[in-house]
């Protein structure tokens, strides 16, 4: 995800500062929910924002996120396109399009539906059944 030149810059400014001792995956993990806060203050009162200063609190928040991935040793792109497969089972196009609902909500849904379904097959096999039986003598 990060271009081979940027990966190198982040490395080279954590080594020539010896900081890499502090970067325990707990302290980044740390660090990311810092700096998210801080993106967050960016729109504190409302919609209006300094888009200089969302952007160094997103590159602080994107450049932790890298120091994280690197130093417990996954690969940011095969863990967002895995995440993206999961969250593609969790959200059906033609469940979630245009809805802004939890996936939790979605598998009830489906789970609703499919009990309906379920419901009206044993009705119907009730009904097909009592038409085919004899009439009681
Ligand atoms: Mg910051």
């Amino acid at each position: 995800m990060p271009s081979p030149s940027t990966l190198a810059a982040l490395r080279a400014f954590v080594e020539e500062r010896d900081w890499d001792q502090f970067h325990t995956p707990e302290n980044l993990a740390k660090s990311i929910a810092i700096e998210s806060g801080e993106l967050l203050e960016c729109f504190q009162w409302g919609g209006d924002f300094d888009p200089t200063r969302v952007e160094e609190e997103l590159a602080d928040v994107v450049t932790y996120c890298i120091h994280l991935a690197n130093r417990i040793g996954v690969d940011l792109d095969d863990i967002v396109l895995r995440k993206l497969e999961s969250s593609r089972q969790k959200y059906p196009t033609e469940q979630a399009r245009g809805r802004m609902v939890k996936y939790t909500q979605l598998a009830a849904e489906r789970e609703a539906e499919t009990e309906t379904v379920t419901e009206a097959a044993i009705r119907d096999g009730a009904r097909a059944g009592a038409a085919s039986d004899p009439e009681p003598s």
